[in-house]
């Protein structure tokens, strides 16, 4: 396809259009949040301004209204992610909270003491957590799949994993930390081959690239909408129908009961089992928007946009003296995470700053893979749609102002 037209892009946010600190504004930290172009903030608007009421079972024509709109968003989704019914998309608070309901719903009530639960090294802490949770509970244990040096899975110490113990898969789709595009489709296939169901941690994939669950075959597929220029506070589970259908509730209130009686109270069919209380209604129908939004730019466009600044930027950073970049896989998705002889990482997120560059600094959320590269944090610059190469230039235009402060 064409290239993308990243100046018209760049007029549709107008949160870019700024400066800071005396400088034009350069947002390279995209994976921790993106920001939002006008269609989806327009959305979010127009639905305070139009029509907003509380959505389901209401008769009056605002709730009806709202309430297509919302289920619009979902039926969006699910085209988005190809599942194969919209009943398989559930509205949550975002990947963290997708994540702790599988955890909850479907895993825990496998487990018995001495079962295993495989994750990787990679992981953001919200696809580790949980499962340390559900093992104190059950007397399961948690198992890691190692990382190599250059960020990549160590796939025969993963196979090697596998065992008549494993009862889940969870892993990361791309690593915030590294940026590393896992293998997922053929380790879906390998924990398939011994039945074990899998779940995908999707929050940094579905931005930068098209993701089928039906061609991937996973069980489960998480993701939160600000990461996808959609709002905060509102993601999505898609998990397999037959999955969620047998799966206990987590949370009980409202919308997610069939019938409620003080004798027994009987649950709704999924998703509204799992969407106890009144959602994020504007949050939803937004995130629909955001769906929109990059299925009309293109998700094949913006990986090989992104991948061309992933490119420059590797090759520019990696070429200055005392710059190390962590995570050097061949497949990779916009992420450069990098340390510095001299300056610590939060060091360079300040001077940076000073120079309107916005990046992040720290562990990521992702303290075990720091602790295995040996570095307490990292500088991390991450890319979408809108970044341009000059504004790659100002990122190293602004490491090498580092350096000579640093005394490099
Ligand atoms: N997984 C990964 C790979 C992430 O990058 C993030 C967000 N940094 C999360 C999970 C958690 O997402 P959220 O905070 O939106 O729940």
């Amino acid at each position: 396809g064409p290239p993308l037209d990243v100046a018209a892009l760049r007029a549709q946010f107008p949160v870019l259009h700024q400066q800071v600190n005396g400088y034009p504004l350069v947002y390279l930290d995209n994976a921790a949040s993106c920001q939002k172009p006008e269609a989806v903030i327009e959305a979010e608007a127009a639905c305070y301004r139009e029509y907003y009421a509380n959505i389901h079972r209401g008769v009056h024509a605002l709730s009806q209204r709202c309430t297509t709109a919302f289920e619009g968003a979902r039926e969006k989704v699910q085209r988005f992610l190809n599942a194969e019914r919209d009943g398989e998309i559930v509205f949550l608070r975002g990947t963290t909270e997708a994540i702790n309901l599988v955890a909850h719903s479907y895993v825990e009530p496998l487990l018995q003491p001495g079962d295993e639960i495989l994750i990787s090294y990679l992981e953001h802490h919200s696809n580790i957590v949980p499962w340390q949770m559900v093992c104190e509970r059950t007397g399961a244990e948690l198992r890691v799949i190692p990382v190599q040096d250059n960020g990549e899975l160590d796939l025969e110490a993963f196979q090697a994993l596998l065992s008549d113990r494993t009862r889940f898969l969870s892993v990361g789709h791309v690593s915030n930390a590294l940026g590393t595009v896992n293998p997922v489709r053929w380790m879906i296939e390998q924990a398939h081959a011994r039945d074990i169901p899998v779940l995908l941690d999707g929050a940094q994939a579905v931005p930068h690239g098209p993701v089928d669950v039906r061609e991937l075959d996973c069980d489960f597929y998480a993701f939160s909408g600000h990461k996808l220029y959609g709002p905060t506070g509102v993601g999505v589970l898609y998990g397999r129908h037959d999955l969620l259908k047998g799966m206990r509730p987590w949370q009980g209130g409202g919308d997610m009961i069939r019938t409620v009686s003080f004798e027994k109270t009987l649950y709704a069919e999924p998703p509204a089992r799992f969407e106890a209380g009144t959602p994020n209604i504007a949050g939803a129908i937004a995130l629909g928007a955001a769906v929109d939004w990059v299925q009309a730019v293109g998700l094949e466009a913006i990986a090989a946009h992104e991948a061309r600044l992933l490119d420059y930027a590797t090759e520019r950073l990696g070429a200055l003296e005392g710059v190390r970049l962590l995570g050097t896989a061949p497949d990779k998705a916009a992420v450069l995470s990098f340390v510095m002889d001299e300056a610590h990482p939060h060091d360079i997120g300040t001077i940076l700053d000073q120079q309107g560059v916005a990046i992040r600094t720290g562990h990521h959320c992702a303290e075990p893979v720091m602790k295995r590269f040996n570095v307490p944090a990292t500088a991390r610059a991450s890319f979408a749609a809108y970044n341009t190469e000059a504004e790659v230039d100002a990122l190293v235009e602004g490491v090498e102002k580092v350096r000579e402060l640093f005394g490099g």
